[in-house]
């Protein structure tokens, strides 16, 4: 038999009928598209497994693709439709799993807790009795016309029928085969383990009073996070009866495998509830009796959670697209992903609607949603890694995005012009929770050991001689020192398989500050004034002199680039022989204060003050440091008996290096030191395996001539040594490292490095479009597809990139 539809008029092919699948159906089909679903499963109950999703910061887009009659029925898909909806029922606590204390609460107005599997029957119904959805289709090829792009393209399913489609939504899930063949090579479409388990029961405790204290709990549903795991409860259908022992719960369990390993075999049913029961202990209550009380039988999944970060592919013309879990599968912290599925089902809809007005061709439409999903995709996939790495560290809980961002969108359009009113809709709800982002009550602090202080002390004193890579500059000259550091960094060296480079472990490092102590600033009200552009928030003291934002997600970046410095340097935090008598520190340009407050922390004598242009540190620091809202251009911080004065990253942003040398020098007391810790952002290769015109190097050619337009030289790092000579510093020193950009080496530690470095300049590319590449006078489009085809460079693991950093640091005479 065959499936082909002979059909002459402009359709649209829908692989997969998931919640991405069947929204993205009902809103094509309300806009008058002929459309047909193709789905593996011969029968919607073929994937029984369920759980909840809530609908958040993209709800006004759901319903605008949804009919009417559809959005009225909602409630039927709802997991407790029996709700008052208020501001606590449209909240979202999240608890100390080991305390029972409520660390935060955040904000959902609007939003709705549906059961996946009602609200995929409610979308399958109408669309099945219409004959749309065809079961039993598993995709296995496709081709298609190479002269014409005009041309269908050709489904082919593995049972031998064919479609042919003028336009196909791959909306196939985490494992899309269409992406598969989307990609020239399999490798660079294949989803990655996260090594973050992922455990959903379903359960019905048959007892009032049990479901009574899950509800009391909260009535939709709460967040737990301990030491080890992170944890979800709530209500999974409620009954119309007022009789709460007929009600389903649901609890949700997420921890590391590698802490705890799933037995082969207990993924699914009483074994997974047994070895989940077995290894979920010291919970507060209720929380641990939620697990506990858990009738045998009750149904139980546990898994991977997988990932793939969004990358550029060829869409054939613009005649295939992904969207949803085959375009982002991501980690399911802050339930981000259906949210931009929905995105997407819009956006698709949008730019179909724009080819058949003739506003836009066909090609230039769907690359214009490529480079927004993608970019958009990317971000989310990555967020939400990081996000879990977060969450298991109590430590580092309090900078997750959930804590301080809550779980509104950051998402903001790329193009404004092509923004419908339901895209603003959305985005104005997300913006409204993410104000109310920091919670009234401080995250768990756990103080945890204190930080080592035989190591800390020892540790700044270490003589440079010490090191092998510290060359004497007082004698050499820039090429010699350049050539003794070749001899002394030979090449990285790549690991021998560029795919076994997802290691668990790559994501093992955490590293936090302690935020447990009271301290204080000396911010003035005025200065918190912002300027937004792009959807961005940038600091508004000096506005226009920094063209990079600094709302959280620039402060994660920080914090990331923290973590990564601290294993590329053995956890040393500054190489300069301060020795261990020091009172005074100064760290100029201190960001979130992260490497202030870690230097504070292992010299408790020592008064450290950050300074920065903006006031976005942490209010809880240790009692010796304290931060200054200040221009260290012009302001008023001269100490004058500084022992030691820092700078990370600071070269590029200043607009008079050398006058900030000058006032650095003063600073300080007679032998004190300064160091200089800076990235040159030019993108190096040894081995020849980086082409001419390699995307990613074209990227950061772009960027330094954009960053050059606002007075800043991205390569000055490599060239500090006669400026610090010229501001009176001897003795000057350097460290210099060669990062790696990516897991591309075969050493361990340096894979990991090399994974937080392309986080870092992943992190950066959202950035780029805005006052950076609009100063070069590129389109949106041009900036898009650029950090596109940049962001499938980085995932190509055979190209070895890597950067210098930099490590000055110089003495004022004793
Ligand atoms: C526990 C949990 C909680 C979550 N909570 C939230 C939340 O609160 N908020 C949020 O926004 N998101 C949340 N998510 C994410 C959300 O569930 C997913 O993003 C969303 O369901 C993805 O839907 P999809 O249709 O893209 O993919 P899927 O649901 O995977 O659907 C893909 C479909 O394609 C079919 N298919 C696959 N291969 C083929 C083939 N070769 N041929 C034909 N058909 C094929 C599959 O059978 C399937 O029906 C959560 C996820 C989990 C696991």
């Amino acid at each position: 038999m065959s499936a082909s539809n002979g059909s002459s008029v402009a359709n649209v092919a829908i692989i997969g009928a998931g919640l991405t699948g069947l929204l993205a159906a009902h809103g094509l089909r309300k806009n008058g598209f002929d459309v047909a679903v193709f789905e593996r499963a011969h029968h919607i109950a073929d994937r029984p497994r369920d759980w909840t999703i809530l609908i958040h910061w993209a709800m006004p887009l759901f319903k605008k693709l949804l009919p009417e009659h559809l959005i009225e029925k909602l409630p039927e898909a709802l997991c407790n439709p029996y709700l008052k909806f208020d501001e606590e029922s449209e909240s979202l606590p999240v608890f100390n799993g080991e305390t029972g204390e409520l660390l935060f609460k955040n904000k959902v107005p609007g939003a709705r807790r549906v059961s996946r599997q009602r609200l995929r029957g409610l979308l399958a119904h109408e669309l099945d009795e219409a004959g749309i959805i065809r079961w039993g289709k598993r995709l296995a090829g496709f081709s298609h016309g190479e002269e014409s792009e005009a041309g269908p393209v050709q489904l082919q399913f593995e049972d031998g029928t064919t479609y042919d489609a003028n336009y196909v939504l791959g909306a196939d899930g985490s494992s899309s085969k269409l992406r598969q063949l989307l990609f020239d090579k399999d490798e660079a479409a294949r989803v990655q383990l996260s090594g973050f388990m992922f455990a959903t029961a379903i359960v019905q405790y048959g007892d009032a009073a049990k479901v009574q204290a899950v509800l009391k709990t909260h009535p939709v549903a709460a967040i737990t996070m301990s030491k080890s795991s992170v944890g979800g409860c709530g209500v999974m259908y409620a009954e119309a009866s007022n009789d709460l022992s007929r009600w389903t719960t649901m609890w949700v369990k997420i921890w590391r495998k590698s802490v705890t390993p799933v037995p082969e075999g207990a993924t699914a049913g009483q074994q997974a509830l047994d070895y989940l029961k077995a290894t979920t202990k010291g919970q507060a209550e209720p929380f641990q009796s939620f697990i506990d009380w858990t009738p045998d039988g009750s149904e139980c999944y546990i898994d991977e959670m997988k990932y793939w970060v969004s990358q550029p592919f060829d869409n054939r013309g613009g005649r295939i697209t992904l969207a949803g879990d085959a375009a982002h599968p991501m980690l399911i912290y802050r339930g981000q992903g259906f949210q931009h599925a929905i995105l997407d089902a819009s956006h698709y809809l949008d730019a179909l609607v724009q080819v058949r007005e003739g506003a836009e061709a066909l090609g230039s439409a769907i690359s214009a949603y490529d480079a927004d999903m993608i970019g958009r995709g990317a971000k989310a996939v990555q967020q939400s890694v990081q996000e879990a790495e977060l969450s298991m560290d109590p430590k580092t809980v309090s900078q997750m995005l959930m804590a301080r961002q809550g779980h509104g969108s950051d998402y903001s359009l790329p193009n404004p012009d092509k923004a419908t009113q339901a895209d603003n809709a959305a985005t104005a709800a997300a913006n409204t929770t993410a104000v109310d982002k920091f919670p009234a009550t401080v995250p768990h602090r756990d103080p945890g050991p204190a930080l080592n202080q035989s190591t800390m002390q020892g540790s700044p004193t270490r003589s440079p001689a010490a090191s092998p890579h510290a060359v004497p500059h007082e004698q050499n000259d820039r090429q010699q020192h350049q050539q003794q550091e070749e001899e002394q960094h030979p090449s990285i060296i790549p690991a021998a398989e560029p795919d076994e480079v997802h290691d668990e472990d790559e994501f093992a490092l955490t590293d936090g500050y302690e935020t447990a102590s009271t301290g204080s600033t000396s911010v003035t009200s005025s200065v918190y004034a912002h300027t937004y552009e792009n959807g961005r928030r940038y600091q508004h003291f000096k506005n226009g002199r920094y063209p990079i934002p600094n709302d959280d997600e620039e402060l994660n970046r920080e914090d990331m680039k923290h973590a990564m410095l601290m294993e590329l340097c053995d956890g040393e935090l500054f190489y300069a022989p301060i020795g261990d008598k020091v009172q005074s520190i100064l760290d100029i340009g201190t960001g979130t204060g992260v490497w202030a407050i870690e230097v504070g922390d292992r010299l408790p004598n020592a008064r450290v003050r950050g300074i920065d242009l903006s006031p976005t540190q942490p209010a809880w620091v240790p009692p010796n440091v304290d931060f200054l809202v200040d221009d260290c251009e012009q302001g008023e911080w001269l100490d004058r008996d500084a022992d030691f004065v820092h700078l990370r990253f600071m070269t590029v942003v200043l607009k008079d290096v050398a006058g900030v040398l000058s006032r650095a020098y003063e600073s300080l007391k007679p032998g004190g030191w300064i160091e200089l810790q800076e990235l040159c952002a030019e993108i190096l290769c040894d081995d020849g395996s980086m082409p001419d015109n390699d995307p990613v190097k074209y990227m950061y050619e772009l960027s330094h001539r954009a960053f050059s337009k606002f007075g800043m030289d991205v390569t000055l790092p490599k060239r500090l040594e006669p400026m610090l000579r010229d501001a009176g510093f001897e003795n000057i020193q350097c460290v210099v490292k060669k990062v790696p950009i990516g897991p591309w080496p075969r050493d361990k530690i340096l894979r990991v490095i090399g994974m937080y470095q392309k986080m870092a300049v992943q992190d950066i590319m959202p950035i780029l479009p805005g006052r950076p590449f609009t100063a070069l006078g590129m389109s949106q489009v041009e900036s898009q597809v650029t950090i596109a085809h940049a962001r499938q460079g980085l995932a190509d693991t055979s190209v070895h990139r890597y950067f210098h950093y930099y490590f000055w640091f110089a003495q004022k005479a004793p």
